[in-house]
Formats: C-alpha cells, sequence, structure tokens
C-alpha cells in the first residue's frame, strides 16, 4: 500500500505530514478497519510533533473517525482508492489497482469501501448524505465477493499482515 507506506515512512522521518494524508489516508484507513478511536487517537498523539490536544481531539475523533455521533461532521469521511488516485500520486507506484475491490491486485482501500458501507447499511440508511453510496454499494454485482475480500483484509490487519 504505496499511500500508507509513504506516509508511514514521512511520519518515521519527520513526525509530521500534512492534513491530507492524515485524513485521506491514515483516518480512512483506521475508519475503513474499525479501528478503536481511543486507540488511534493515541497512536496519532504519540508519533505527530504538533500533537496538541485541542487540534488532535476534535479532529480525530469528530472529522476523521466520526466518533463523536455525526456532531462535527454530517458524514463519515471514507473513501475508495479512486478518490485517493485522483487526489494524490501514490497509486501510480502501487501493487495495487485503485479501481480493482476484488482479486489479489485489489485495492484495500476500494475493497473495505464498499465493506464499510455494507456493513454500516444500518447506521448510516437514515443520513441523506449517505444514500448515493448505499444505493450504489447495493447495485454492486460482486458485493458478497467484495465483502469476502474485505473480511479477509481485515483479518489480514488485525494479524498485522496487510
Ligand atoms: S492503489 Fe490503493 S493502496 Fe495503492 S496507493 Fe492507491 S489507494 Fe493506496
Amino acid at each position: 500500500m504505496k499511500c500508507v507506506a509513504t506516509s508511514i515512512k514521512d511520519i518515521e522521518d519527520r513526525a509530521w505530514v500534512h492534513h491530507i494524508p492524515r485524513l485521506m489516508v491514515l483516518s480512512n484507513l483506521a475508519m475503513l478497519a474499525d479501528i478503536n478511536p481511543q486507540e488511534f487517537l493515541a497512536w496519532m498523539r504519540r508519533v505527530f510533533i504538533d500533537a496538541a490536544d485541542w487540534v488532535m481531539v476534535p479532529n480525530v475523533i469528530g472529522m476523521s473517525m466520526h466518533a463523536d455521533g455525526g456532531k462535527m461532521s454530517t458524514k463519515p469521511y471514507i473513501a475508495g482508492g479512486a478518490y485517493i488516485s485522483r487526489m494524490s500520486n501514490y497509486c501510480g507506484s502501487c501493487i495495487y489497482n485503485p479501481k480493482l475491490r476484488t482479486g489479489e491486485k485489489a485495492c484495500p482501500f476500494t475493497t473495505l469501501y464498499w465493506h464499510y458501507l455494507d456493513r454500516n447499511r444500518e447506521l448510516l440508511k437514515k443520513n441523506h448524505r449517505m444514500f448515493q453510496q448505499l444505493n450504489a454499494a447495493k447495485k454492486l454485482a460482486d458485493i458478497e465477493a467484495t465483502i469476502a475480500h474485505g473480511d479477509e483484509i481485515i483479518d489480514g490487519l488485525e494479524r498485522g499482515m496487510v
């Protein structure tokens, strides 16, 4: 995962990355993989040189992880690989393909994006800003295979293998 590896390397080198990799790559992955928001916040506090509570807590708990019940953001900030590909230059040199959601070359962000929508359908269905995405997930012909692949990725993440 070139986007994740680059962001982590930058943090190791400088204890800092721009807001976009924090939100679009790291927090997005944490959301899509159901990482505990408090544990993610603790990690962010540990690794970032500018981790002041007044900005880190609302940004991580509210904006990134949607763990404040939607008080700060009216919908979860989640995105698949196609969005990351459009907004960055990470994907060109990645072993994964941002357009694929199943198979060996499937981008984990893309697979997990659809997996997230499917597993949180009940929670999100009253949010009119999520209607389009939920509808699109429902229409995917390969949703079953995508869910199965997403389960494998989350399992791999939990075991530190992705
Ligand atoms: S293909 Fe997916 S994992 Fe690879 S860099 Fe792009 S968004 Fe990241």
